[in-house]
């Protein structure tokens, strides 16, 4: 009964019945039709049938009318969309599907773009793992030899296929290395150029990381640089960090430690529910106040130490000892839980941390929002002084020129 309401709502002309009609009847007579789904156009595409609810096809019209094919964005006028528009006719061929609207207008789509923009679970996934964001593999660091992919400046420069693997495999690591990068203060500006812009803070486009006694940020320190992230007094907080060593100490020490919070948090939420549950909900403010060349700042910002989103993944990483401030947003009985967890959250990220100590020559690339960072004492001499060169970068910024290469590279029919 179901199927015929639908039929007779659809009102395929005669001369199509063989083509989308036949296939709903043979494919819907056994299954009951929640009422939700009646204004869904079912299709067969490579012997799977595949729905598409009508309003969303409507939406997604592809003429020219519809869609500016230059802009590649929507331009209906959404002041006279019809909600509860239905189709009068449907027209499947090989190729493409055409929709004739109950109003007269025609829509045609190709069925390879259809396909591409299945909403079968499974399809659903493959797109968000590959176009939308390659899916993050978490790591403990006995595994970081694994994970820590090695990359020649040269090559990424010069060649799209190997900017791609780079930003691939650091999308889904979140730490990868370049090597045999040129002995220049701007020789970073080289790959950077390669994504797009640098994410310019109150320490410049780019910061030289070097002993600085009277300094403006423990960073520029020789002491142990206890593990964090940088900038969680951001809102707009920088996602990537690129540090390019010039020198590196030649004594004991100077070696970075990383530690990928995603593996940690995965294991508090097993482990220690209770501290994990208070380090996603208790606000904490960060805070960088100072003066850096003259430029005064007064930076703070309100954020747990894991933020989740609404599917429970981590979005972000806030955490650092030295810039988060005294202030304590939340109630008074919160404080010393808090203060457990998160005293917890540091020990077990130095416990799951790998050491790596970078040489001139290397960009270590890092997840500023997924990853902490620190770094162990070391000894400047007067003919060795340690001197990094750090920029930032956006993941907005990276996820575009992944997608743009991936479609460049590996081109799928029906993006
Ligand atoms: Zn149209």
């Amino acid at each position: 009964m179901i199927v015929l309401r639908r039929l007779q709502s659809v009102n395929i002309s005669r001369h199509l019945q063989n083509i989308s009609v036949l296939r709903l009847d043979k494919f819907h007579t056994n299954y009951i039709l929640r009422s939700e789904f009646k204004d869904v156009m079912k299709i067969e595409i490579n012997g799977k049938v595949l729905q598409f609810p009508y309003v969303w096809l409507r939406d997604n019209c592809q003429c020219e009318k519809c869609f500016h094919s230059s802009a590649k964005s929507r331009i209906i006028d959404w002041s006279k969309f019809d909600l509860n528009v239905q189709p009068k006719n449907v027209n499947q061929s090989d190729n493409s599907v055409q929709v004739i609207w109950n109003d007269g207008h025609v829509s045609d789509f190709k069925l390879s773009w259809l396909n591409y923009r299945s909403f079968v679970k499974e399809s659903q996934k493959n797109y968000t793992n590959t176009l939308y964001k390659p899916a993050k593999i978490t790591w403990h660091g006995d595994d970081f030899d694994k994970v820590f992919s090695k990359h020649d400046y040269n090559e990424i420069v010069h060649s799209d296929n190997a900017l791609y693997d780079w930003l691939h495999k650091f999308s889904i690591y979140g730490v990868a290395l370049i090597q045999n990068t040129p002995d220049s203060e701007t020789a970073v500006d080289g790959i950077v150029d390669r994504i797009g812009f640098t994410k310019k803070t109150h320490y410049g486009e780019k910061f030289v990381v070097q002993h600085v006694a009277n300094t403006s940020n423990v960073a520029y320190l020789s002491n142990n640089l206890q593990m964090h992230t940088d900038l969680p007094y951001y809102e707009y907080c920088p996602g990537v960090n690129l540090l390019h060593c010039l020198v590196q100490t030649a004594s004991k020490g100077g070696e970075n430690l990383l530690s990928d919070c995603h593996y940690t948090v995965a294991y508090m939420k097993e482990k220690y529910p209770n501290e994990y549950k208070l380090l996603t909900e208790t606000e904490v403010e960060w805070s960088d106040v100072g003066c850096e060349n003259g430029n005064e700042f007064y930076k703070l910002y309100r954020s747990p130490v894991i933020c989740l989103d609404k599917h429970s993944q981590v979005i972000r990483i806030n955490f650092s000892i030295p810039q988060r401030g005294s202030h304590f947003p939340g109630p008074i009985e919160s404080v010393k839980p808090w203060y457990v967890a998160h005293s917890l959250f540091y020990e077990l990220n130095e416990k799951f941390s790998a050491r790596f100590k970078t040489k001139a020559g290397d960009i270590l690339v890092f997840d500023n929002i997924r990853l902490l960072h620190g770094r162990n004492m070391y000894e400047d001499k007067n003919n060795n002084v340690r001197k990094l060169i750090g920029a930032y970068l956006d993941w907005d910024e990276i996820y575009s020129r992944l997608r743009c290469l991936k479609v460049k590279l590996d081109p799928e029919d029906g993006i």
